[in-house]
């Protein structure tokens, strides 16, 4: 059986090449989605607007202050799953449609939200459009990431028909936001472990993005002699191979490249640089730190070995979140009737809710993954689970929309 509101989108962004799915910032298949939640929502007789950082709001009730505010994101990574971002956005969907069907009154306003480029797929920075809401990156920054084939943010927005001179920091939105709300599914085996269909997020693993960059010399692949050569791709190489042993001592902390751009990147060409994109991360901050000091000096010594140069670019750095314990007991409290005690369980995945906390009261429900396996086609949660899911959300939204 197959969760029905996801299914309505399963074609939308199918990736053939990757399997999976691939839906990035304003390309086809993000779009695609993007009116797909719009038709949705003015369905459900919310009225919807899009923000300056092209994150879409549907609202229930005058959008004001202390509104609760729950939703996810529509992107995917390339190849992705079909449930991480899209089953918080459509289980939204779904418990206001069984609220509204009801007759509920609520008496703070409710918007669904569908945040823009959380996984960070087309411009490299994630939780852009929550990071650009909240300020957290200056506008000036952002509108000058370009994609991979070239076109900036600033220029992606405009063509969407969105104003790029309004994107960033939205006191405005931030301010209405009395209660955010991040349905997820669990992108770990925890909820496998502790037996249970959903449970509520403690804290998010601090994580970030770097980039070893390493140069060496360009030249001809046939013409230039082994001995003569400095290349940036073996030391590359050489340094990728050597980082699960660092991370490996140091247990619990991961340290992943799952991309690599060669300059110029052609076949019988020595590349004259290599870039290798590093995530990494760990149970504290410190220990993320020095993970990722301890494969810079990795990289210094394999560079070194291979007549090249190599240096360090930290493109994103999240420290650990740790969700508010007094929001996360009234959630707790919300699920005690249908669900008894619902484990708290920390992610390693960053989640729009992480950069929000800052600003606002946050909390998160996960819901069971048994595949474990997540940014992948084969993530996967049961339809039953997901329809719990929808319940807990249900009863935490009309929990919090009862009372003021
Ligand atoms: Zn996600």
């Amino acid at each position: 059986m197959t969760f029905q509101p996801l299914a309505e989108i399963a074609d939308i962004g199918r990736d053939r090449e990757l399997g999976g799915w691939s839906r990035h910032l304003l390309d086809p298949a993000d779009r695609a989605l993007r009116e797909w939640f719009v038709g949705r929502a003015q369905e459900l007789g919310l009225q919807t607007e899009v923000d300056a950082n092209a994150n879409i709001w549907a609202w229930w009730g005058e959008p004001g202050p202390d509104s609760v505010v729950t939703g996810s994101h529509l992107d995917s990574v390339p190849g992705g799953g079909a449930f991480d971002g899209p089953l918080g956005v459509v289980s939204a969907l779904e418990a206001v449609g069984r609220l509204r069907s009801t007759g509920f009154v609520p008496r703070r306003p409710l918007a669904v939200v569908a945040m823009a480029e959380e996984e960070g797929s087309r411009f490299s920075v994630a939780c852009l459009g929550s990071k650009l809401l909240s300020g957290a990156l200056p506008a000036e920054r952002a509108l000058g990431l370009r994609d991979r084939d070239g076109f900036s943010l600033a220029e992606t927005l405009d063509r969407a028909g969105l104003a790029p001179e309004r994107a960033g920091r939205d006191p405005g939105a931030l301010s209405r936001i009395g209660l955010f709300v991040e349905l997820h599914v669990e992108q770990g085996r925890g909820l496998i472990e502790l037996d249970s269909p959903v449970g509520l997020a403690s804290n998010i693993l601090g994580h970030g993005r770097w980039r070893l960059v390493f140069d060496g010399e360009g030249n001809h692949a046939g013409a230039t002699r082994m001995q003569d050569r400095r290349d940036p791709m073996v030391a590359a190489a050489a340094t990728v191979a050597a980082i699960p042993a660092v991370a490996m001592a140091h247990p619990g902390s991961r340290a992943t490249v799952g991309r690599v751009r060669a300059v110029p990147g052609g076949t019988n060409v020595i590349a004259s640089r290599v870039e290798v994109f590093l995530d990494a991360r760990a149970e504290d901050d410190l220990l993320t730190r020095r993970l990722v000091h301890e494969i810079t000096e990795l990289a210094a010594a394999r560079a070194a070995e291979n007549g090249c140069s190599s240096r360090l670019v930290e493109d994103s750095w999240l420290p650990t979140v740790h969700f508010d314990p007094a929001v996360r007991e009234g959630l707790a409290d919300a699920l005690a009737p249908g669900f008894g005690t619902v484990p708290v369980l920390p992610t390693g995945a960053g989640h729009d809710a992480g950069v929000l906390s800052e600003y606002v009261p946050t909390a998160m429900i996960f819901v069971r993954n048994p595949s474990g396996v997540s940014h992948a086609p084969a993530e996967w949660a049961s339809a039953e689970d997901c329809w719990a899911g929808v319940d807990a959300l249900t009863a935490v939204l009309t929990a919090h929309l009862a009372a003021r």
